[in-house]
């Protein structure tokens, strides 16, 4: 049985990395859904227009915007691991596309040891 000395310490995950890995994650995902849109979103109301008829289309339209409107705003949550702000907006302007903090300019990606 080992003596607890010899047992390491865990590693806590480093919070620069897993706020990046939040962040990508989410933005692949609005990526994904907004130019899917057209192509799968097509597929979709194709299919549900042949099952159900034209009266479902608006519906599952209504779906697609909210998902979408869904994935900007959680892309739009996503905190700064250096100032805690929001990364991607401030209090009157707002940048989904942006590759640095709106507050303290930290680009997206910045290991902890270089910021
Ligand atoms: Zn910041």
């Amino acid at each position: 049985m080992p003596t607890p000395y010899r047992v390491p310490p865990p590693i806590e995950p480093d919070p620069y990395a897993e706020a990046w890995k939040t962040v990508r994650r989410s933005r692949r995902v609005t990526w994904f859904t907004f130019l899917g849109w057209v192509p799968v979103g097509g597929l979709i109301m194709a299919t549900v227009t042949r099952l159900f008829g034209d009266g479902a289309a608006p519906f599952v339209a209504m779906l697609m915007g909210a998902w979408l409107l869904f994935t900007v705003l959680s892309l739009m949550k996503a905190q700064c691991p250096r100032c805690a702000k929001p990364l991607l907006r401030t209090r009157t302007y707002g940048n989904p596309l942006s590759r640095k903090c709106l507050h303290c300019g930290l680009a997206i990606g910045t290991a902890k040891a270089d910021a």
